[in-house]
């Protein structure tokens, strides 16, 4: 963050002030745990803070502190409609662009509030009057450690605090083990075990929380794994009937396109996933090394992310999006065999 930014943002918090912080659409570990972890601070600081996700998020992140008091803002239109147009401060946390909350985006586009961004994602959207936007880190929740730090607030961290970034900073970088794990990130999460994170506990709560038919639906994913050798890219399909066959539920698919990457000489894995109530397919996709997903993704997905890790989606049917993949992996040939 800019010197100016960090002032002024003291400035707009000098006073106690109406804020709203916001995750993405399909909130994951870090945009949870960002946004909780920076409401308890805010909360602290005497500011009436309140965390509006555009929807809901899996059973995996229920038991974050004070998780409970999240207003959805498709289960809770009223109040979090309410809550954005009376802020006096937005924040939006581990996202960079309007078109990422869905929905909310008019509320959003609407509101009188200040703007404050923080987040990881290549390429930010200019809306926010202070962007600390930081591609390097590993994680959003790794940024309000910092940004705390930068308000002088390190004192203010307590165990609920440092176990919600903690969480974050553990899901986006899997587990530490992503390149963009820095010494410094080990820094940040030895300074949240200092505070009362709990590691176990919190590796148990987001890794040991299976049901029996998301194992079964892992397995129907593995089953319908495939390989293309000659592009070193792997890919996985899950129609809407197999999703309904084992019970799916939000955030069961979460982590399945890794097994594609982990794969001997794989350095693109995709996974694409029937939506038939929204009319789309949902892909992710991964990469190892300098192959940009997000570039990929951008350019035919309608998406975006990090050179590693990115989403996007496509209005084709099932079969016509991997044929449509298929059919642009020759460009990336080269690329794919560096
Ligand atoms: P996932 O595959 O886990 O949904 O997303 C991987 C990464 O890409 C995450 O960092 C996520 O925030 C980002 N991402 C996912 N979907 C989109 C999208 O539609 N647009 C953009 N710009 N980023 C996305
Ligand atoms: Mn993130």
């Amino acid at each position: 963050m800019k010197n100016s930014e960090i002032l002024l943002l003291k400035d707009l918090l000098a006073t106690p002030k109406k804020i709203v912080i916001i995750p993405h659409k399909n909130p994951d570990g870090d945009a949870m745990g960002s946004t909780l972890g920076l409401y308890q601070f805010l909360i602290k600081k005497g500011h009436n803070a309140t965390v509006v996700s555009p929807n809901d998020y899996p059973k995996f992140l229920k038991w974050l502190p004070f998780e409970s008091t999240v207003v959805k803002f498709d289960l809770q239109n009223q109040q979090a409609t309410r809550l954005i147009a009376e802020a006096d401060l937005i924040f939006t946390l581990d996202f960079n662009s309007l078109s990422r909350v869905g929905d909310m985006e008019n509320s959003l586009r609407n509101a009188s509030a200040q703007f404050v961004m923080i987040d990881h994602h290549q390429q930010p959207d200019d809306y926010a009057v202070v962007t600390y936007s930081d591609v390097t880190v590993c994680a959003t929740c790794q940024m309000v450690y910092h940004t705390i730090e930068m308000l002088d607030g390190l004192d203010l961290i307590d165990a609920d605090i440092a176990t919600c970034l903690y969480t974050g900073i553990m899901t986006d970088t899997g587990s530490f083990r992503f390149r963009s794990t820095s010494a410094l990130t080990h820094k940040v999460i030895a300074g949240l075990i200092e505070k009362g994170a709990d590691n176990a506990f919190i590796h148990e709560q987001i890794y040991d929380a299976n049901s029996y038919s998301r194992m079964q639906l892992l397995g129907t994913a593995l089953t319908n794994l495939r390989v293309l050798p000659e592009y070193n890219a792997a890919y996985i399909t899950l129609s809407q009937e197999e999703l309904d066959e084992h019970n799916y539920q939000k955030g069961d698919t979460e982590g399945f396109v890794n097994y594609g990457l982990s794969l001997d000489s794989i350095k693109i894995a995709l996974i694409f996933i029937e939506n038939k109530q929204e009319g789309i397919i949902k892909i992710s996709l991964r990469s190892k090394g300098n192959f940009s997903v997000n570039v990929m993704s951008r350019s035919h997905f309608q998406g975006g992310g990090h050179t590693n890790a990115a989403g996007g989606k496509s209005d084709l049917s099932l079969a016509d999006t991997v044929a449509y993949f298929i059919s642009i992996l020759p460009q990336y040939k080269e690329a794919l065999h560096e």
